[in-house]
């Protein structure tokens, strides 16, 4: 069996997958979405191509080497997202070659389903703003069974704010809590865009309502800074999103900056590649929770992973009854993300009692609605940012 061809589509904004097809008829699937780099990253896809076509798609692990080791220079988000997506097709072109789903060749389920998190919270106290975030509650917990949720502070935050703005936030927090009470989990993305002192004594703050974890309270580069909020936090802090492979998150173990790891499938290195970070956060006892952000086939290939690592927490969810990886009725809004993956995974996961049950079918476990998968919109204006990033006074903002 030989690599015959490898196409990339682009179906949504903010949707990119990449096909390898086989010669003898074998199709994988793998998401290569990177925000910002779209161009950049369909054209490392095509220059990875021209090394993967006519090469025996089953020998992964090699593959995964010689593309992250043989051109000298390694890693950055451009490479490795085209890599996460070459690795989770060949990884699908595998489990259907043998008939089976990848965690089978992963080594065997460790549990009977997975659990997974959805995004939701109270993101404004107004009368009208209460009343949304209480019927998509209600709508998560009917539909889904969902038991843990997360959310953010949202908006631009300058080095310092006043005490309005912080309790603000902290008050959605506190009421949060309140409406789903204690057997409910609650976690807050802070989108690295807190200095440590800030994220420090907004976290004190929030130690009352017992979250489950905050998220990258501050920008990715210096572990350091994120150790210093961590021993300073009396509840778990998470971070991973942006970091790229096992060299990526060595220090944050051996430091123990962080209690959870969030890699993202579709990022960190793929399939291969996030199994071996679990595996190594495990001897750190840290727990991982997989960053899944965008479509329905990196959720997809998560699930695989999640499936086979003892140290797996939870799996983010994030248009959970929006269309997405699960499908049904149109959720009601007031939080979560926008329907990306709508329609293009012929039968979408189902979540039960805030859970999805282990994929049964061969490969990543879905069969993908070419119809809708199998088109190039051509639209990148979204991806890059605009005005919105900027502060009052015109200076650069993170979102
Ligand atoms: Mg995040």
């Amino acid at each position: 069996m030989k690599i015959a061809k490898i196409d990339q589509f682009f179906p949504r904004p903010r949707l990119r997958l990449v096909k390898i097809t086989t010669d003898n008829g074998l199709e994988g699937w793998g998401e290569t979405t990177l925000e910002g780099k779209p161009k950049s990253t369909h054209a490392a896809v095509e220059e990875l191509a021209e090394y993967l076509i006519g090469k025996d798609p089953l020998r992964i692990e090699h593959h995964w080497q010689h593309i992250y080791r043989s051109a000298f220079f390694r890693g950055g988000n451009v490479l490795m997202t085209a890599l996460s997506g070459i690795d989770q097709a060949l990884w699908d072109i595998a489990g259907k070659y043998h008939g089976v789903p990848v965690h089978q060749l992963l080594g065997g389920a460790v549990r009977d389903r997975i659990r997974v998190y959805a995004h939701w919270g109270i993101n404004d106290l107004s009368e009208a703003g209460q009343a949304a975030a209480r019927e998509r509650l209600t709508w998560l917990q009917e539909t889904g069974g969902y038991k843990a949720f997360k959310s953010g502070p949202n908006g631009k935050w300058r080095g310092h704010e006043p005490p309005a703005v912080i309790d603000a936030f902290v008050q959605r927090a506190y009421l949060m809590r309140e409406w789903v009470g204690p057997d409910v989990e609650l976690a807050f993305d802070f989108h690295g865009k807190m200095t440590p002192a800030l994220a420090i004594e907004i976290c004190h703050e929030l130690k009352g309502m017992r979250p489950m974890f905050v998220e990258e309270p501050v920008p990715q580069e210096n572990i350091d800074a994120l150790k210093l909020v961590s021993d300073h936090v009396p509840f778990p802090i998470a971070t991973g999103e942006r970091l790229l492979t096992r060299w990526g998150f060595r220090e944050i173990c051996e430091k123990q900056a962080a209690a959870y790891l969030q890699p993202d499938i579709s990022h960190t290195g793929g399939i291969t590649e996030l199994k071996k970070i679990a595996n190594l956060a495990e001897i750190y006892y840290i727990h991982i929770l997989p960053h899944s952000a965008i479509g329905a086939v990196a959720f997809s290939a998560s699930l695989q992973v999640d499936a086979v690592v003892p140290n797996f927490l939870a799996q983010e969810q994030v248009d959970a009854g929006l269309g997405g990886p699960i499908t049904g009725p149109i959720a009601p809004s007031g939080s979560g993300a926008a329907p990306r993956s709508a329609g293009i995974l012929q039968t979408p996961w189902q979540v039960r009692d805030g859970h999805i049950n282990l994929p049964t079918q061969p490969g990543l476990g879905f069969e993908i609605n070419k119809k809708e998968a199998e088109q190039n919109l051509g639209v990148y204006g979204e991806e890059l940012g605009g005005e919105y990033f900027y502060e009052t006074d015109n200076s650069v903002a993170d979102w």
